[in-house]
């Protein structure tokens, strides 16, 4: 059985005293068992939000990039043993505001991916097309070829310790959602390519995200196709309310 997972992006907000009380407002409201949060804050605020969660928050904790290296002259640059020792699980590598801004290849979130996961971190894997790709009917083909850039090269073990999110980058932040039938294609195609690649069992295990504009008033629809497991949410996962609604929505 895979995991249904709510994973919030705060991208670059919130001070960190905010973010540890937008965590605690979190850890009061109650949230099904059977999904699993994760918080990602920027990298300042791992520390103190670390400090206020424990065994029964049933909080994860992610960062939003890590470097390729584990140490040396990279000024600017945050490791993925670094993550590890401030108590981060997982990490978003692949954002497209990343791609877009940083200018990171397919072939930089490979390397970031390997890296990741060698030190033990989980990776939020996050892929799509932009509205012109969307436009040309290409998207398939678009996605797919990101993913088979940067994961299709890890071992089996390795795989399993990757959640996908397609986050169209047309969505994101727009307000513009994608409809659960463009949802459910992709996500669709997305586990149909793993399968070819790692087989059934694996890809019937492993978690998809839907991301792009996504809150409580639309997530039920998205969140009840075969293969859509939960959402990478950003504006939404700012709000306590909305962040723990999400999880109610499956
Ligand atoms: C994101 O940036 O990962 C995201 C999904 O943002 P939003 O929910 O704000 O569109």
């Amino acid at each position: 059985m895979r995991k249904n997972i709510v994973a919030g992006n705060w991208k670059m907000n919130l001070l960190p005293e905010e973010g540890v009380d937008l965590v605690k407002s979190i850890i009061e409201l109650d949230r099904p068992n059977d999904v699993v949060s994760i918080v990602c804050p920027s990298f300042t605020h791992l520390h103190a939000i670390r400090e206020v969660l424990n065994d029964q928050s049933q909080i994860h904790l992610g960062a939003q990039d890590c470097s390729t290296h584990d140490s040396g002259a990279y000024t600017g640059q945050i490791s993925a043993p670094m993550l590890k020792s401030l108590g981060a699980e997982y990490v978003i590598l692949g954002h497209s505001e990343r791609r877009a801004y940083q200018g990171e290849s397919d072939e930089l979130i490979r390397e970031k991916t390997i890296n990741a996961l060698h030190h033990d971190l989980q990776v939020i894997y996050c892929c799509g097309e932009t509205e012109d790709i969307r436009i040309a009917g290409n998207y398939i083909e678009h996605v797919l070829s990101q993913i088979k850039k940067a994961i299709f090269n890890l071992e089996e073990t390795q795989i399993q310790r990757i959640t996908i999110a397609y986050e169209p980058v047309w969505a994101i932040g727009t307000g513009k959602v994608a409809t659960p039938d463009q949802a459910q294609e992709m996500h669709a195609a997305i586990r149909k390519s793993v399968a070819n690649h790692y087989g059934e069992k694996i890809a019937n295990s492993m978690s998809i995200l839907y991301g792009g504009s996504c809150k409580p008033s639309n997530a039920k629809e998205i969140f009840s196709n075969p293969d859509v497991d939960g959402g990478l949410i950003g504006g939404a996962a700012l709000k306590p309310a909305d962040f723990v609604a999400l999880h109610h929505s499956f």
